[in-house]
């Protein structure tokens, strides 16, 4: 939670997209509108970029990658790395507000989204100037006598950056400052609910930093075509993108003609382990918490707590206490922890699968509909239900709503099968009060992170990713540089 100072109120970000170091308006000059998710209303529109724009920008990064020294010039990206660190802190309050707007991610929980990636830039700048790009792994014997090798790490070439709405300026930064530091050039599409916070980081890019034309490109449209456009363009390297797990398997298969380095962060279904000697008023506070903070719009969120069944009633009533008790309301009132679902049909879908747990016989303790105090905006009542099936569509699919789901278990390893019973393999949380016995636990849950008693597995310099269906590569750490490059070996005389 960070004490942040802003001024409220909607505010419309930048219409147009930069291709090619131009801001500009698609040739049609057709828009397409942004609504505010906690009024309903039209907050203004963006230009629709079409799959012409998207080739356009392509062709930019494609050249400002062949013909111009920015994969190699290593001190002048740091030189403009650094200017855009600086420039998104000068007008960080204008991207709270644009963020706000967007998606109605409260003011009071905006810092994660806006003050965390905007120290990022400055983090990757510096990792990426610090980088060894070449390591002499000395001499190695050859059937033709001995051999040199040096591995020399080089950009890939160009990356496209494909983002949802749900964290739209972080993972707009997460996706693509760490692929600009390591020398690609680089082509963004932001998602259709979140233009603004895309089209704002173009307009900083174009005019407040000396990163050259080609180099950065933003294509903002209203059409999934347009995003399609990218992952199968033949001139595109390499696509990062961070989504469904649908679109994620839509990209892959789009880059398989040309091979394309595919990094994909898509959805998961985090199981929350709570075994019988944990702390319940610690741990299970916290999960209610981080259930509704972003409205549930989070791949990471243990949505599935499990219970022991000898402490069941007593875990149910502190999540019970707390969800009922959660801020929920305006976002841009200080305090208000949980605002809407960014659309009509995100809550449409949330509800529907509400609805499809009860009906396989899940029992609602609390929430289920939408609150009677707030009739205008997409706001859904923080939701919890128990007794539910492992195996029900509810346990299995991603909800991205305020919404958990418990479910009892005798055993550990009954509760380790529970956790594991999913095609995801995202993220995953332990609480226990025996740090070994919730250690071990944590080491046989199939994901890519695992939180045990609260603290966080998540943060710039560890490794984030999914296993099984929730994706490939790692973001974050030295590891998630390092998908930015290619390791070239290269022999030669000893
Ligand atoms: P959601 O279903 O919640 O909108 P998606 O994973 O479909 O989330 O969208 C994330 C991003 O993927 C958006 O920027 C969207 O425009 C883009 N996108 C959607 N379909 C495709 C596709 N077939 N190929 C490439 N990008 C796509």
């Amino acid at each position: 939670m960070t004490d942040v100072q802003t001024e409220s109120g909607v505010l419309a970000g930048e219409q147009r997209m930069l291709i090619d170091g131009e801001l500009r308006y698609t040739d049609s000059g057709a828009m397409f509108d942004v609504v505010h998710p906690a009024s309903e209303e039209v907050a203004g529109q963006a230009t629709d970029g079409t799959v012409a724009d998207m080739e356009r920008a392509v062709g930019a990064a494609r050249r400002a990658f062949d013909e111009t020294d920015w994969s190699r010039d290593l001190d002048f990206r740091y030189h403009c790395l650094i200017q855009l660190h600086e420039a998104l802190d000068r007008n960080k309050e204008r991207l709270r507000r644009i963020l706000v707007t967007e998606v109605g991610c409260p003011v009071t929980v905006s810092g994660s989204q806006i003050e965390s990636p905007i120290e990022e830039v400055e983090h990757w700048a510096e990792h990426g100037k610090a980088f060894d790009y070449l390591v002499d792994t000395g001499i190695h014997p050859t059937q033709l006598g001995p051999a040199r090798r040096k591995i020399h790490y080089e950009p890939i070439g160009v990356v496209g950056a494909i983002t949802p709405w749900n964290v739209p300026f972080y993972l707009n930064i997460a996706e693509t400052v760490p692929a600009l530091m390591a020398g690609n050039t680089v082509v963004l599409k932001p998602a259709q609910l979140t233009p603004w916070s895309g089209s704002e980081y173009g307009r900083i890019v174009a005019e407040e930093t000396d990163i050259p034309a080609g180099v950065f490109n933003v294509v903002v449209s209203n059409a999934n075509e347009v995003g399609a456009a990218l992952s199968a363009d033949p001139r595109v390297d390499m696509i990062t993108f961070t989504g469904s797990t649908a679109t994620g398997r839509a990209i892959l298969a789009a880059g398989a003609a040309t091979v394309k380095k595919t990094l994909l962060e898509l959805g998961g279904k985090s199981a929350h382990i709570v075994l019988d000697d944990a702390d319940f008023d610690s741990a299970l506070p916290m999960a209610a918490m981080m259930a509704c903070v972003m409205s549930g719009q989070s791949c990471i969120l243990p949505s599935r707590i499990l219970l022991p069944r000898s402490r069941y009633d007593e875990g149910l009533e502190i999540l019970k206490t707390m969800m009922e008790g959660f801020p929920v309301g305006d976002p841009w009132t200080p305090g208000v922890m949980q605002g809407p679902q960014i659309s009509a049909a995100q809550r449409e879908k949330v509800l529907g699968l509400i609805n499809s747990g009860i009906d396989s016989g899940a029992r609602l303790i609390t929430g289920g509909g939408v609150p009677e105090n707030l009739p205008t905006g997409y706001y859904t009542q923080p939701t919890l239900l128990a007794d539910v099936d492992p195996d029900a569509r509810i346990s299995q699919e991603e909800i991205f709503g305020p919404v958990l789901t418990v479910t009892p278990y005798d055993t550990d390893d009954e509760a380790v099968a529970i956790a594991n019973n999913s095609i995801y393999g995202l993220s995953g949380e332990v609480s226990g009060g025996d740090l070994d016995r919730a250690f071990a636990i944590a080491t046989r849950i199939r994901t890519g992170n695992v939180t045990i008693n609260g603290k966080s597995h998540f943060g710039i310099t560890s490794p984030f990713g999914g296993t099984k269906q929730s994706g490939l590569g790692r973001r974050n750490g030295d590891e998630g540089y390092r998908e930015y490059l290619e390791a070239k070996t290269i022999g030669m005389p000893a």
